[in-house]
């Protein structure tokens, strides 16, 4: 037996649980052995009901009746009446309408939960329930307990695991023995033992920190591999014109924050440098990124170099192309803007002009990754919202030109210390981390549906003043038509009563992309008043009159997305103000009050981390990859062990070869940020 025999040739398992083991995505005893508890139930003290006391309580009872009850919004609240020898008490789940008809009378479970008093009387809120009759032999009272996919049952889970239990105990360590003795780490059978057989919560807080350590130390190797291979790349030296670049300053509008002035400066050298830059932009809504982007094209331009900006959505790929030409104008460079909606002979003719070089800088979404597409001397990239591209689209990006072009990748959503470390280890950071000196900071306020009449009074009063505002209504499900139906219906309840007075403009997803553009072009140009809107206005655009965002239903939206949306307002001088509707009048999330009360992009996303995990905060299509399943991204100790020993580990020139499956968990974390 190895890691990769498939699980049907184990004892026990014959086609129907073999069947469901696959349906939840596990094929082989590898998979099954990394198919880690999600916690752990201590069933170790188990209590009779007449001595509970309030806390989490295991209790040994049978069921004596059920009973299921619907509440608004399609809640459901079920009771049940839980009885031992010693007494009875009353236990209480939500939304898990299984618990229904889960119980046999005559069966004992194992009850345990949160004992306590709630609603004006005793009871187990929410108890896990195990059958008496299918525990584990040799458990030692503290069960795993497994993520139920597709009916996946933990009880089948267990047992097939205590078949594989001698070969568990054979298992070769995966890491460097090295490593394991100078961090005093258990060996990795042990760590695999631990989490699905612990005999007591030290053994699974071992096994933790073991298999965690494994997960940071693969991630870390990658990033430092990475590094060293984009070390050795062969980049353009695009040489630094002083003037140029103090011009190009001095036409601008506005002055330049000091953190614009250094990012840019970071960027002009690294373009000097033999390798090419591998740089991440970050700051926060607002901040100002696009100029300093523009100072790099300007430059790559001037020196014969074309760049490439690819932006996430058409709306800010026209409103980049636009803004670039505005500022670059008076240096005559050729512009082109290459969207979907670009189609046929147009089409083929800007093909043409980038590959002859005539256009020196394209502007772009997704379509500037078409395979058609070919740079006569592409020299810089930037990938704006670079969260919202997946590793693959990127790469296919750099692909197109002789040399590694140099990247500059953006992002407003700012980057715990974390994930910089860990993910981003490799990268050189540029941050922008104060606002442009005429901001003030978007007053923002939770509001109750009742009281939408003093939004809209505030809206009324916004317009007065000469400013425009947003008014953002959510998906009700993950249906583009039932979104357009209810911005629609949103429009026209704003036009026909409320705001019959103001001009209002529509915009939302299944528009044509013409369409979409002339009222983006419109609302900028101040022909509406209120732009009602899905959330295709989120990132990145910029209509710096716009002083009022309404957003309905906001308990609906992410943390970052709040945030996202909030940062279409207070992007000038003016005074500006969000208002989170929450959909009905129960209290509202953690996300809503710290939106409510933060402004502050770094922290928010350190909020949102804890709250939700990586994947969620910086963008499923790159770190759905990342997807760390034991380490916790806040815990910074273990982080820099793990720091010390992959630099240890590099620095002791052992090759990865010996460590196959290191070797493959490496790979899979490199291709998250490697140049090529
Ligand atoms: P983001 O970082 O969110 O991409 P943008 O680049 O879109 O921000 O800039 C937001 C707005 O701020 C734009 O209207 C831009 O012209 C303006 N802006 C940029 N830098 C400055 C500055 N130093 N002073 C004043 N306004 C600025
Ligand atoms: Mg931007």
């Amino acid at each position: 037996m190895n890691l990769r025999t498939s699980l049907n040739s184990i004892k026990g398992v014959g086609p129907k649980t073999a069947e469901q083991f696959q349906a939840a995505g596990l094929e082989t005893v590898g998979d099954l052995l990394n198919f880690l508890p999600r916690k752990h139930e201590d069933f170790s003290e188990i209590v009779p009901i007449a001595d509970l006391n309030p806390g989490k309580q295991t209790i040994k009872a049978k069921c004596e009746s059920v009973e299921v009850k619907r509440v608004r919004r399609g809640m459901t609240v079920i009771n049940a009446v839980l009885a031992d020898d010693s007494g009875k008490v009353r236990a209480v789940w939500f939304n898990q309408p299984y618990r229904a008809t889960q119980f046999k009378s005559d069966e004992e479970y194992l009850f345990s939960g949160d004992f306590g008093f709630r609603g004006g009387r005793y009871q187990l809120t929410s108890p896990s329930a195990e059958k008496v009759s299918e525990m584990p032999v040799q458990t030692d009272r503290l069960l795993p307990i497994y993520r139920q996919i597709k009916g996946l049952k933990s009880q089948i889970v267990r047992k097939t695991l205590a078949e594989l239990k001698p070969f568990i105990v054979m298992l070769p360590e995966a890491l460097p023995s090295a490593t394991v003795k100078s961090n005093r780490l258990i060996s990795y059978s042990d760590a695999i033992l631990g989490m699905h057989f612990p005999k007591s919560s030290d053994d699974i807080a071992k096994a933790r920190e073991r298999l965690g350590f494994e997960e940071l130390f693969c991630l870390l190797l990658a990033s430092q591999l990475n590094k060293q291979a984009n070390a050795k790349l062969d980049g353009w030296h695009i040489p630094f014109d002083q003037k140029l670049v103090k011009s190009f300053v001095e036409r601008l509008p506005f002055k330049l924050t000091s953190a614009q002035r250094i990012a840019a400066w970071e960027i002009i050298q690294d373009f000097e440098r033999k390798t090419p830059m591998n740089r991440l932009l970050q700051g926060d809504v607002g901040a100002g990124k696009t100029v300093v982007a523009g100072i790099g094209t300007l430059q790559a331009a001037q020196a014969g170099f074309q760049a490439a900006i690819m932006a996430p959505t058409e709306i800010l790929a026209r409103q980049h192309a636009k803004t670039l030409a505005d500022m670059l104008k008076p240096f005559g460079i050729t512009i082109g803007l290459l969207v979907g909606a670009v189609k046929g002979k147009a089409r083929s003719e800007l093909y043409e002009r980038i590959s002859n070089g005539e256009v020196q800088i394209v502007v772009g979404t997704h379509a500037l990754i078409q395979d058609k597409l070919s740079f006569k001397k592409l020299g810089f990239v930037v990938i704006d919202e670079q969260h919202r591209f997946g590793v693959e689209q990127r790469q296919r990006l750099l692909g197109k030109a002789d040399k590694m072009p140099h990247l500059l990748a953006m992002t407003a959503t700012p980057i715990p210390r974390s994930l910089q470390l860990t993910v981003f280890g490799e990268l050189d950071v540029s941050i922008l981390n104060e606002l442009p000196a005429n901001r003030k900071p978007v007053k923002t306020k939770l509001i109750s549906p009742v009281s939408a009449k003093t939004v809209y009074a505030k809206i009324d009063e916004e317009i007065a003043k000469g400013r425009q505002a947003y008014v953002i209504c959510s998906l009700i499900d993950d249906n583009e038509k039932n979104e357009k139906k209810s911005v629609e219906a949103e429009y026209r309840k704003l036009k026909n009563s409320i705001f019959g007075h103001r001009s209002i403009g529509l915009l939302h997803g299944r528009m044509k992309p013409a369409e979409k553009e002339q009222v983006m072009v419109d609302f900028k140009d101040r022909k509406y008043d209120i732009l009602v809107s899905t959330t295709v206005v989120e990132v990145g655009v910029d209509v710096p009159n716009a002083s009022v965002m309404m957003i309905e239903n906001a308990d609906q939206f992410g943390l970052a997305q709040l945030h996202q949306l909030r940062g279409r307002v207070g992007r000038s001088e003016h005074q500006s103000y969000c208002y989170l509707m929450m959909s009905d009048t129960s209290k509202p999330s953690q996300r809503l009050r710290e939106i409510e009360k933060s402004n502050d992009g770094f922290y928010l996303a350190e909020v949102d981390l804890n709250l939700r995990g990586p994947g969620e905060i910086y963008g499923k299509a790159q770190h759905g990859d990342l997807n760390l399943r034991i380490a916790s991204l806040a815990d910074i100790k273990l982080i820099k062990q793990a720091q010390v020993a992959a630099e240890q580990f590099i620095a002791s020139n052992e090759s990865l070869v010996q460590y196959k499956q290191l070797a493959s968990e490496v790979e899979r974390y490199q291709r998250l940020t490697i140049l090529n």
